[in-house]
């Protein structure tokens, strides 16, 4: 269906380039008016470069534009929650990158200030749109294999040079709220469930300023005592992401899987030995906007919501904690 959706981007970021101005071009009406930069020079060129009509350096300016519905925020992570609450202020849609702020209380209050104004508040966690996680979701809600034991997800990578700018060093950046929280979102996904507890242990100074994590060991208690193992990191070249989660009666395998890319397999290995689940791939970053798109115009929800932010946002602080404390630390999620 065709819905006439103008969208403004606040911030000239590698993300809206490769991935999300295409997305929001491939919904029928939607269409990417404006382009918001602290600097005229880099959004001239952006705009230029990603055929955008209009660049400005004015949040105010941007927002008071009566042709842009939605905004797509992917500035750093510190600036995040202003530009939310204002975009909710003008009475904009908000799609917003993650982690949605720095802090929990932050984000809830975006979550808050969205709803008064009656705007969709999203939050661009992209790996739930992907075909491997929806089967492994649907497989785990079909009691496929059975009561669950545990599960361990691996989606460490080698940071390309491009990106050890602000996610290595102490601007909002640190492989938890860069790429772990993505792995907590897909856990909540796949098990429609929040851990009760989680622990961790973190490195740093490999690739990331001390004290910025650049690798982590996690462990996450679900209920029913189900334990997930997540191993993250900047560090680790030709390491292929996934997923494994290990019921009673056998375990469903997701490889390659934790890709912005619509790749990877999911299978099954039980009694009757390993076989391969048929996939149909799509774009993730299509699906989110489709999703996004029918969410503003009345049918539904967003992929992730506000609220998805929030959680997991608290969740990977939890395990900030826990690796700063050398506690167990309860989740006690809003
Ligand atoms: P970028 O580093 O590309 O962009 C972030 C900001 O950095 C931009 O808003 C821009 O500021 C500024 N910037 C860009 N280039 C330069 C430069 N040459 N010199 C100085 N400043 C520059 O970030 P990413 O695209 O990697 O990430 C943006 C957000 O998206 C983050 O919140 C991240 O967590 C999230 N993200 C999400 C992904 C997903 O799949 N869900 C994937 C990757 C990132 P300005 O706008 O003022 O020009």
């Amino acid at each position: 269906m065709t819905h006439p959706t103008g969208w403004g981007l606040i911030g000239a970021s590698n993300v809206a380039r490769e991935w999300i101005i295409d997305a929001i071009r491939a919904q029928p009406g939607g269409e990417v008016r404006a382009v918001l930069s602290s600097s005229t020079e880099r959004g001239a060129a952006f705009a230029r470069d990603n055929d955008i009509p209009y660049h400005t350096t004015s949040l105010d300016e941007l927002l008071s534009r009566p042709d842009i519905d939605a905004v797509y925020i992917s500035t750093n992570n510190r600036l995040h929650f202003e530009q939310t609450i204002a975009a909710a202020r003008a009475g904009k849609h908000v799609l917003c990158e993650k982690p949605l702020a720095l802090s929990v209380e932050d984000a809830n209050e975006m979550v808050r200030v969205c709803r008064a104004c009656d705007v969709v508040l999203g939050t661009n966690h992209h790996l739930r749109n992907a075909a491997t996680h929806i089967a492994i979701h649907g497989m785990i809600e079909d009691g496929r294999v059975g009561r669950l034991i545990a599960g361990r997800v691996f989606h460490a990578n080698f940071l390309a040079a491009a990106l050890q700018g602000w996610r290595v060093n102490d601007q909002g950046g640190g492989v938890i709220l860069d790429s772990t929280i993505h792995d907590i979102d897909t856990l909540r996904f796949l098990f429609d469930q929040d851990p009760v507890s989680v622990f961790a242990m973190t490195q740093s100074g490999r690739l990331a300023q001390d004290g910025i994590e650049d690798g982590i060991m996690a462990v996450l208690r679900f209920p029913d005592d189900m334990l997930v193992q997540i191993h993250g990191g900047y560090t680790v070249p030709y390491s292929p992401g996934g997923v494994e989660i290990m019921g009673e009666r056998g375990v469903i395998i997701g490889r390659d899987c934790m890709s912005q890319r619509p790749i990877g397999t999911v299978s099954v290995r039980d009694g009757d030995g390993e076989r391969e689940i048929p996939l149909k791939h799509h774009n993730l970053y299509h699906r989110a906007l489709e999703l996004f798109t029918d969410a503003i115009h009345g049918g539904g929800l967003p992929a992730a919501t506000g609220e998805d932010g929030v959680a997991s946002l608290a969740i990977a602080l939890a395990l900030r904690e826990s690796a700063r404390t050398g506690r167990e630390i309860g989740v006690d999620l809003p």
